[in-house]
């Protein structure tokens, strides 16, 4: 009762202040998980993960279940991606890949028996449009025999699609095959930008594919934006804004694109001397959500935007906004269970990876194990962090007292370092503090990750900080 006391956030801009902005733009995780992947350890295999799962079942209340399904083939690597992908053309690797991936969903099935009402069902990647029709409509045969779904009205069952890669019929199909929700990277419409970062997408195909999901009955189509990309200026930036408004999606993410070639090879091909200062960054960030929310959009944290009336924006205003590494989330309960190579699991108080590379992934399921390659068990001091980083992110609020009642500290005394670093935060105007409330300001919102980040206890720890991008 205490997580949420007013409608946050409204469809108010967030208070732009370049300098502050400036001053404490600094390498900072995007809290889709908490512990950081970075911090999960290879101590950490199957057999946790088994008892993570039967902790769950041992807690007795079915559960709701997110799933995801990675599918990493891309005809083309775009020069600014950050993804695990595998380069290839060839539909044989993707047949072959999908023969282990209905393995591992049959043996993750069976372990979900009987507590597995999927009310969540993300396909990411790489390109999951890289399967054909009745590739796709084979695996999803299996998922349905294996799991048992929610009905269209009630699920939320999205796809990534490469416009590049469909042709509006082919979204019908999609639709026909249960998706209900639709995200399309466009990045930016700018042919010079396109051409500078390996992706041509001419402006025609990705408006046709926005209609077709319309008349397919698509619930939500969800556009994905970049800034900060080689040869982006404001002016770009602007002209691809209103291409976006006009196309009206229900909500659109705006990523920042972090340049770290030292860890993403195909970043290699992008010269710096093509990328925009970082006072043009925030000039293109202040514009997106200037003219975003002009529009109608509320802005509902970190990179996303969402209209009024979006599930996200109405999730947010009643509290149940959640977090997970598909970004924000409506399904705050759910066990996310994550199937295909590399993919990351949130089961309880759990975290589990699959092996990263094909090879690995195939010789695990060979042996008939559960691919997982490392993970980390949350300890009570874990989760305490998750949550409050969660309710931080999604709400950019806190009730102290909210937990004090969920666990059994008493926060001023538990946090009394933290509390300190966030009294400099509230000094530099982020934030409010009193004796009941952390509440972020409007001028806070943009750096919540560094609101977050002094909770974060890892980050004080050895590891290099060069593994992040910057906080905005
Ligand atoms: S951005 Fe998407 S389509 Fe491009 S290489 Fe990465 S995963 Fe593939």
């Amino acid at each position: 009762m205490f997580s949420s006391r007013k409608s946050l956030p409204s469809m108010d801009a967030v208070s732009f202040d370049a300098s502050l902005l400036r001053k404490l733009n600094q390498l900072g995780p995007r809290y889709t998980s908490y512990p950081t992947a970075d911090r999960f350890s290879e101590d950490f295999g199957s057999d946790d993960y088994l008892q993570a799962v039967a902790n769950r079942r041992d807690m007795g209340a079915r559960h709701a279940l997110s799933l995801y399904m990675h599918i990493p083939f891309c005809e083309t690597i775009c020069y600014y991606c950050a993804c695990n992908k595998v380069a290839s053309k060839s539909l044989g690797k993707a047949a072959l890949y999908l023969t282990y991936l209905k393995r591992e969903i049959s043996m993750q099935a069976e372990l979900f028996q009987g507590m597995n009402q999927v009310e969540q069902l993300h396909f990411g990647g790489g390109t999951p449009t890289f399967l054909t029709d009745l590739q796709m409509t084979d695996l999803l045969a299996h998922l349905h025999r294996n799991f048992q779904f929610a009905p269209d009205g009630q699920g939320e069952y999205s796809i990534e699609v490469d416009p590049r890669t469909v042709t509006p019929k082919r979204i019908v199909t999609l639709r026909r095959q249960g998706f209900n929700r639709l995200s399309l990277g466009v990045q930016d419409f700018d042919p010079v930008v396109q051409k500078a970062v390996n992706r041509v997408q001419p402006e025609e195909d990705t408006l046709r594919i926005i209609d077709a999901a319309r008349y397919a009955g698509f619930r939500s189509v969800s556009i994905d934006l970049i800034y900060g990309l080689p040869k982006q200026n404001v002016i770009s930036m602007a002209q691809t804004l209103s291409k976006v408004i006009a196309a009206a999606p229900d909500r659109i993410a705006v990523f920042s694109y972090a340049h770290m070639p030292h860890i993403f090879k195909p970043q290699r091909r992008i010269a710096d001397v093509d990328l925009p200062t970082p006072e043009a960054k925030i000039d293109m960030l202040f514009l997106c959500i200037k003219r975003l929310t002009d529009a109608g959009y509320v802005y509902i944290g970190m990179d996303h935007f969402a209209k009024p009336d979006d599930d996200l924006a109405i999730a947010q205003r009643q509290g149940r906004l959640h977090r997970n590494f598909q970004g924000y989330s409506t399904h705050a309960e759910a066990d996310l269970v994550s199937c295909g190579v590399s993919a990351i699991s949130a089961v309880g108080a759990s975290y589990s990876q699959n092996e990263k590379t094909l090879d690995a992934y195939y010789q695990r399921l060979d042996q008939h194990a559960l691919p997982i390659v490392r993970g980390a068990k949350l300890s009570m001091d874990d989760l305490l962090r998750r949550l409050i980083i969660q309710r931080l992110m999604c709400n950019f609020e806190l009730s102290l007292a909210s937990i004090e009642i969920a666990y059994p500290i008493k926060f001023s005394e538990y946090f009394s370092t933290e509390l300190t670093q966030l009294e400099l935060l509230a000094a530099d105007g982020l934030l409010k503090l009193d004796d009941e409330w952390i509440t972020v300001t409007m001028r806070g919102r943009l750096l919540i990750r560094n609101i977050c980040m002094v909770f974060d206890r890892y980050l004080a720890l050895a590891q290099s900080p060069l593994r992040y991008s910057k906080t905005i």
